[in-house]
């Protein structure tokens, strides 16, 4: 049974990191297709005007709260988030874990030559990580048949995909079932940062839950969408007694 407790509509998993890392992988054993995502303050204020969105995400085996927003938000539930669980962590978790072992990972997703370089980072990183493909993320309508494909020949224990939210998200829940891959990961921008072309908020922002300052220092061009961030916490604070 999960322990799960919703923020404006997302039921996201009480977990701390120590135990999404060992059910992320009791759901790479599993015979079914599991897929994990790991929504932000972003990402929940736009699964609520996308019903598919909402839908993907309640339907996802493990969701994860990326974004201090949200285990912030989680103070108004009837159970708190204990800690954040980035996307980005969750991963380098499970590379460490996965390391030795034969298990097998594909990483989709970022412009064209990312995905690759990210790999080639990685493996030297943890070495003895079996990562067995990679793919850009950028494709028409023809060469997404042949991903599909390729993906589902190779069938990985573990398929990374970064196309950004929500196109990842659709996307996974979409083939999942026909890749096979034993567990699916929305990963956003992550591979932009395994091969360097991103740099992640150093530890003293993200402690202080300011990652989100940084890369609006960083990226000027996201404030468009770091918007939803106020808004998502005044959301929260008109909803907090009925989440
Ligand atoms: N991306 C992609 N295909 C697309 C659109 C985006 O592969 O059609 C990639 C893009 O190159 C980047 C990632 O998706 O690596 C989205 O990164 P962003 O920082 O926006 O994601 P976040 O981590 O904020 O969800």
């Amino acid at each position: 049974m999960r322990n799960l407790t919703k923020v404006l509509g997302v039921a996201y998993d009480v977990l701390t990191m120590d135990e999404a890392v060992k059910k992320a992988i009791e759901l790479m054993d599993q015979e079914k297709n599991n897929m994990v995502c790991t929504p932000n303050p972003e990402i929940v204020m736009a699964a609520r005007k996308d019903d598919e969105l909402m839908k993907i995400l309640n339907l996802s085996d493990m969701v994860i709260a990326d974004g201090i927003g949200v285990v912030w938000a989680s103070k108004y539930t009837k159970k708190r988030l204990p800690e954040r669980v980035a996307g980005y962590d969750l991963t380098q978790r499970l590379f460490n874990e996965l390391k030795d072992t034969h298990k097998t990972i594909f990483f989709f997703g970022g412009a064209p030559g990312v995905a690759k370089e990210a790999a080639e980072k990685m493996m030297k990183k943890y070495p003895g990580l079996n990562i067995v493909g990679t793919r850009n993320g950028y494709f028409s309508k023809e060469e997404e048949v042949k991903i599909v494909s390729d993906i589902k020949a190779l069938k990985p224990d573990l398929l990374l995909v970064g196309l950004g939210a929500p196109k990842q998200e659709k996307w996974i829940y979409k083939y999942k079932d026909e890749i096979g891959a034993g567990l699916s990961i929305g990963v956003g921008g992550s591979f932009d940062v395994m091969a360097d072309k991103v740099k992640r908020a150093p530890d003293i922002f993200c402690k202080l839950g300011l990652e989100w300052f940084y890369r609006l220092i960083k990226q000027p061009t996201r404030i468009k969408r770091m918007m939803q961030l106020p808004k998502f916490a005044l959301t929260v604070l008109k909803n907090k007694n009925r989440m």
